[in-house]
């Protein structure tokens, strides 16, 4: 049976391509009940893949280590934003990758118990800002660029995903969008993850300086 899950997969691994081949887009439905975060749309970590094997293995979806992302369907209104959740989750894995200059299946498992890790908490408030910073975003930005250009998703945009806004405090994702000028478009064939470890366009820093310092007069 084909299900979201399958088209948003087929749709991130088309989009992001090298950087994260193999990846992995779960319904909460359809894991157990430990996986549950109350509050969220969805969630991710670089070794997710690996808490979530059992699982992938009995629904025969084990493809080895890759990116993976729990969506919390049943919280969020259609399935284009359900999509847009799912593209959210992967920027922040490609986030993680850039910042660590590995590939996906090389990230290190943290010490300790694993099954211990499902149940920890996920932090929001202050920390919702810093894990969606310059690097998030841009990452987010050209993700969905890349969305949109595949066939039949050409109404897809960066307002599926979650991104800046008044969420966080910051600029819309318009005026990040407008900020990284042609970015996208001149660099569609690097991967994301090359891009972000490269400096960005100066309106864009700019942008989010600004944002930056009007957070911080706030706090
Ligand atoms: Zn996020």
């Amino acid at each position: 049976m084909f299900s979201w899950t399958d088209e948003a997969e087929q749709v991130i691994q088309a989009a992001v391509g090298d950087d994260l081949p193999v990846a992995y887009v779960c319904d909460a439905a359809t894991v157990a009940a430990e996986y549950d975060r109350p509050g969220l749309a969805g969630y991710t970590s670089s070794f997710l893949d690996v808490l979530l094997e059992r699982s992938l293995r009995a629904q025969s979806r084990w493809r080895g280590r890759g990116h993976a992302s729990v969506i919390f369907r049943n919280r969020i209104k259609t399935d284009a934003f359900a999509l847009g959740v799912a593209a959210h989750e992967a920027a922040h894995h490609l986030d993680v990758l850039a910042e660590l200059g590995q590939p996906a299946d090389a990230i290190g498992l943290p010490d300790g118990d694993l099954r211990a890790l499902i149940a920890e908490p996920i932090p929001t408030g202050c920390a919702a800002v810093a894990e969606h910073g310059l690097e998030f975003t841009r990452a987010a930005l050209h993700l969905a660029f890349r969305i949109q250009r595949l066939p039949g998703l050409g109404w897809f945009g960066p307002e599926f995903m979650c991104i800046a806004g008044s969420r966080y405090g910051l600029s819309s994702c318009f005026a990040y969008v407008d900020a990284l000028g042609d970015e996208r478009q001149e660099r569609a064939s690097e991967p994301i993850t090359a891009i972000l470890a490269s400096q960005p366009p100066a309106a864009f820093a700019a942008v989010w300086e600004s944002d930056a310092a009007t957070l911080e007069g706030k706090a």
